[in-house]
């Protein structure tokens, strides 16, 4: 018998703020011996079709993305992602969704460079959105204007609190998460929620609004995530449990900008099974 597939569901390319290629990640992916990979930009599907056109042999493509989301529940509201597998690209409302927010990264990175100019530093935002290379543009962009002008030395260190994590970090526009589960659906993919409970990140949402996204389509959690305690991972499957949703494991592999590597953490076959099985077939996994 062979060994169980290797599967990994949340990766970044410069389709958004990873450091490979979509072509590239999808070879990288099968040298590090993963089966099935999927590929989750920012707020954006840019990246499937050379992702799609790349697929080495043996490996397994979903293609899906992450969507920035917003829980108007608490006041400031709190920012949160939803990774969206096997949805079918061109539905309008979702199309116009990415786009709206993709403007609005544009938007609130001109405005974060613009305070940190005001404070005398030097970053310019022509060179950060070419640096973006018409990707869906993001802090990690702006960490590497930081590094450039060596203010800081390390993408983690442009993300403490005297930088792009509290001091000038700004919220943008982001799609209200009941809006997203529903959009998700109705374009036939199957949504997660990525880290949950990734409290290092900053705010986390209550499980009863998890639950409330549970009753309106959301299919999973992410729970083996770097950002997640060993805790919080178990609080995640326990919640999971309790509310009927599969349980995911993802690297949420970004190249360089981050240290993880591609299948640190994994998805057992059963979830993986179970989001197949909920899309509804318009954008199928593809087998290279
Ligand atoms: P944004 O989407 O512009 O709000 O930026 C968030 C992105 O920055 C995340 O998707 C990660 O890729 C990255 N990020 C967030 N926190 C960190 C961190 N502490 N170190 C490195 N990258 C981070
Ligand atoms: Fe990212
Ligand atoms: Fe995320
Ligand atoms: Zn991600």
């Amino acid at each position: 018998m062979s060994a169980a597939p290797r599967i990994d569901l949340h990766t970044h390319s410069t389709a958004s703020d990873g450091t490979l290629g979509p072509a590239e990640l999808v070879r990288a992916a099968a040298e590090s011996g993963l089966d099935v990979v999927a590929i989750t930009d920012h707020d954006t599907t840019a990246g499937w079709a050379p992702a799609l056109a790349a697929l080495p042999a043996g490996l397994s493509l979903v293609r899906g993305a992450e969507l920035s989301c917003r829980w108007y529940g608490e006041e400031p509201p709190v920012p949160l992602h939803l990774l969206a597998y096997l949805f079918d690209p061109d539905t309008p409302d979702l199309v116009a969704e990415l786009a709206r927010v993709r403007a609005a990264r544009e938007e609130r990175g001109e405005r974060i460079v613009a305070l940190l100019r005001a404070d005398g530093i030097d970053v310019s935002w022509p060179e950060i959105l070419a640096g973006a290379a018409g990707g869906t543009v993001g802090r990690p962009h702006i960490a590497q204007a930081l590094i450039r002008a060596g203010l800081v030395t390390t993408t983690t260190e442009a993300f403490g609190p005297d930088w792009l994590g509290e001091r000038y970090r700004l919220p943008k526009e982001d799609i209200d998460v009941f809006r997203a589960v529903r959009l998700v659906r109705a374009a036939g993919g199957v949504p997660v929620f990525a880290h949950p409970r990734a409290s290092r990140r900053g705010r986390i949402v209550p499980d009863e609004l998890i639950a409330d996204l549970a009753a309106i389509g959301l299919a999973g959690l992410e729970a083996d995530h770097e950002d997640h305690s060993p805790a919080e991972r178990a609080h995640v499957r326990a919640l999971a449990d309790e509310l009927g949703l599969l349980v995911t494991g993802s690297s949420d592999f970004h190249g360089t900008h981050k240290t993880v590597r591609l299948g640190a953490f994994s998805t057992d076959p059963e979830a993986y099974e179970r989001i197949v099985a909920e899309a509804r077939g318009v954008t199928e996994v593809a087998s290279g």
